[in-house]
């Protein structure tokens, strides 16, 4: 399918704005001057690159009122939040342009016979293609470490965030990368392959859906590049005890319904243990009950749109399907009746395999709770999935929940907290949730060259 670059304010439809795309020799102009601004970036410093990486995090933050307002009328999420998302952004800036060199520094090998290390070599030009459900953050974390290490950036950002695509380019010119160092590109799916392709371009990163990864993996591969991805997730929420209920619900809440429910690791799967199960129900739904719908962009607003109209839909479908399929609707379950891609906030129970909340993952405001009798069951029920990014576990023993956090196949558990994300912190998952790592020591880790130097 061709994409388009245009504003949807989710919250109203209206179209705000379009922006023209670019293809063919057009494209090919801006990979071959990423490529020309390799030569002259890897020739730098490590030390001149991050600087002006950490220069990026400060006009980030200078910028931070305008870039939130972007941010929530191109996908809708809370003005709050998009705050939020900005202060994150620079944070993950400013951490590679502090630690990068550290990160990238040469690392001496135990030989038993002169000398030997690893030094950390940028590959070259890299294409990144990114979604909208962080349109900032998801960037940065590709962007930043990469820039440092040496490698130039192209990014596809997703068609509905053509405005934070643009602001995003402006914040790196603006900080003094050469030309070409970071480019946007308003191109279509078709035109991300033939970039793929392209002799220059040495590795490719992608945010978003499984069909989107499958195909830049896919394409990446047929190139012997490489490449990574970070998908969905149907991440857990083990509620072990009754100790904090309060506490542990607002947590839950919380991690649901943050972002409208469209994040990758956000908690879509809750399991909770028999005894605290009607007690967990009964005070998410009471949460759920609580959020206000309206303009994403008034302060007092609790419940904004989902990015768009198709995304509404979507979730509006699985969940209805479900219900036909058996499952009990404790609150929700339709759209808002209000213009806008609004959706309730919507709570499943009794979701059995076979039916369609089992194993998708719900894109925004809408829980499914599973009843666990034991620590054995919540483990299989948490397992019994084709996704594998993060997890959460709630217990006061501590060490309960890390044995339990063991057993649990994805790529990040955290206990006692909703899984987030931070600047310092790995991020990434296994099975169809993708492959690699980005962000901490890691996100240097991926489209680098650790080539050996041997001393005799
Ligand atoms: P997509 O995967 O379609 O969008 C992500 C990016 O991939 C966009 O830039 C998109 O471009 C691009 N893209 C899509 N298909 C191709 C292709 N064939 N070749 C090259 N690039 C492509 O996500 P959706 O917006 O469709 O969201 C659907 C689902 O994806 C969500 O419900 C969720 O499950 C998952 N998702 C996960 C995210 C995460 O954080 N891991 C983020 C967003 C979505 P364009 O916008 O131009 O189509």
């Amino acid at each position: 399918s061709k994409s388009t670059f245009a504003t949807v304010n989710p919250a109203t439809g209206r179209t705000v704005a379009e922006f023209p795309q670019i293809e063919g020799k057009e494209v090919d102009v801006r990979v071959e001057a990423a490529h020309q601004a390799f030569g002259e970036w890897r020739a730098r410093t490590i030390e001149d690159r991050a600087a002006a990486v950490g220069r990026a995090g400060e006009l980030m933050l200078e910028r931070k009122e305008a870039l939130a307002q972007i941010v929530t009328e191109e996908m809708g999420k809370l003005i709050s939040e998009a705050r939020g998302e900005v202060d994150l952004a620079a944070s993950i800036l400013t951490y590679y342009a502090k630690y990068g060199p550290e990160f990238a520094a040469p690392e001496p090998l135990d030989v038993e016979e002169g000398e030997a290390y690893l030094v950390s070599e940028p590959l070259g030009v890299l294409l990144g293609v990114m979604p909208w459900n962080f349109p900032l953050y998801q960037v940065v974390r590709f962007a930043g470490p990469n820039l440092v290490l040496g490698n130039t950036v192209m990014v596809k950002h997703a068609g509905i965030c053509a405005q934070s695509a643009l602001a995003l380019e402006k914040i790196f010119q603006d900080a003094g990368l050469p030309p070409g160092a970071y480019t946007n590109l308003f191109v279509g799916h078709d035109e991300v392959s033939r970039i793929i392709d392209s002799r220059v371009v040495r590795g490719a990163s992608l945010t978003g859906s499984e069909g989107a990864g499958a195909k830049v993996a896919e394409r990446a591969g047929a190139n012997m590049k490489p490449s990574l991805l970070e998908l969905g997730g149907s991440d857990v929420f083990v509620v072990l005890d009754g100790e904090n209920l309060e506490h542990t619900v607002k947590a839950a809440a919380a991690g649901r319904l943050a972002n409208t429910g469209q994040s990758c690791v956000a908690a879509k799967r809750f399991i909770v243990l028999d005894a605290h199960y009607d007690a967990f129900v009964d005070g998410l739904k009471s949460a759920f009950a609580r959020l206000e719908p309206g303009d994403p962009a008034d302060e007092s607003t609790t419940l904004g749109p989902l990015s768009s109209e198709g995304a509404a839909e979507t979730l509006v479908e699985q969940i209805e399907e479900t219900v036909r399929q058996g499952a009990e609707l404790v609150i929700g379950g339709k759209r808002v009746d209000r213009p806008g891609a609004y959706v309730e906030p919507t709570i499943l129970t009794g979701v059995e395999p076979g039916m369609r909340a089992y194993a998708e993952e719900l894109f925004g405001p809408a829980a499914v709770v599973h009843r666990a009798a034991d620590e054995d069951e919540a483990v299989a029920l948490a397992n019994d999935s084709e996704y594998g990014l993060g997890g959460t576990v709630f217990c006061a023993d501590t060490d309960r929940a890390r044995r339990v956090a063991e057993r649990i196949e994805t790529g990040m558990v955290w206990i006692n907290h909703p899984t987030s994300t931070q600047a310092d912190l790995p991020f990434g998952g296994i099975k169809r949730s993708g492959y690699g790592r980005e962000l901490g020591h890691l996100g240097m880790r991926e489209f680098v060259n650790k080539k050996l130097v041997r001393v005799l």
